[in-house]
């Protein structure tokens, strides 16, 4: 064998604050109802016991401040603001007083979601992939390596949309933090440098139209901005 068929796709990767180098991403973890506000509003309850997880592919990444298609296939395209951890080193059974020993630092990101798509899947007891894995729904700023900005385990976290604050709320109010979240998600899978945790998201999630600039922010990380094309998608 040599070479491909194809050209294989460029690996996706995030820039980091004041380094010249890329950091490779390889896989997008994604928590949900982990603010209990948010869970209510969903409809639903923050599970205490334990944290549920959905996935994005990393080729979903795009990165902040893009101008992205409105998405097709829905017509309840919705924000939600997450604080967003970043495996550095790579673990399997990872204890929580361990765990953030293996992230190597954190980024703001936007969990992108066709809502009316997520909710059909909802109620017909189906995966959520339609709803969440899609095409520019993975947006994320640059990241912060620990070591510049510490382990982020309070502070605000927000959105704008079009200037007007739609989401606030603290970190510290998460029903899992990052360390149980490490934790917890290495029970499940080996974890890898580049793997990304999108921590769920506070409440005041909804909807995005063509036209529209959201911005989004976690104290101690940064900010976060996405364009929403006026061509559809
Ligand atoms: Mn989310």
């Amino acid at each position: 064998m040599s070479g491909y068929l194809f050209p294989p796709p460029a690996l996706p990767a995030a820039p980091i604050r004041g380094r010249d180098v890329l950091l490779p991403l390889h896989r997008i973890f994604c928590v949900g109802r982990n603010y209990e506000a948010h869970a209510r509003e969903m409809g639903s309850t923050a599970d205490r016991a334990a944290p549920f997880y959905f996935t994005k592919s990393a080729c979903v990444y795009t990165p902040s401040g893009a101008t992205v298609p409105y998405a097709p296939g829905t017509s309840n395209l919705q924000h939600e603001i997450e604080l967003v951890a970043v495996i550095g080193t790579a673990g399997f059974q990872i204890s929580q007083a361990d765990a953030l020993q293996h992230v190597f630092g954190y980024a703001c990101g936007f969990d992108m979601t066709r809502r009316d798509l997520q909710e059909a899947a909802k109620n017909q007891q189906r995966p959520w992939d339609l709803g969440k894995n899609f095409e520019h729904s993975a947006v994320l700023s640059e990241i912060v390596a620990a070591q510049d900005c510490g382990h982020i385990v309070a502070g605000e976290i927000g959105l704008r949309l079009n200037g007007v604050v739609k989401q606030l709320a603290d970190v510290s109010t998460m029903v899992h933090p990052v360390a149980a979240l490490v934790s917890d998600l290495s029970r499940y899978y080996h974890l890898q440098a580049g793997d990304l945790i999108y921590t769920g998201t506070p409440a005041g999630v909804g909807p995005v139209q063509p036209g529209d600039c959201i911005e989004g922010w976690v104290a101690g990380v940064g900010t976060v901005t996405l364009n929403i094309g006026r061509m559809p998608g």
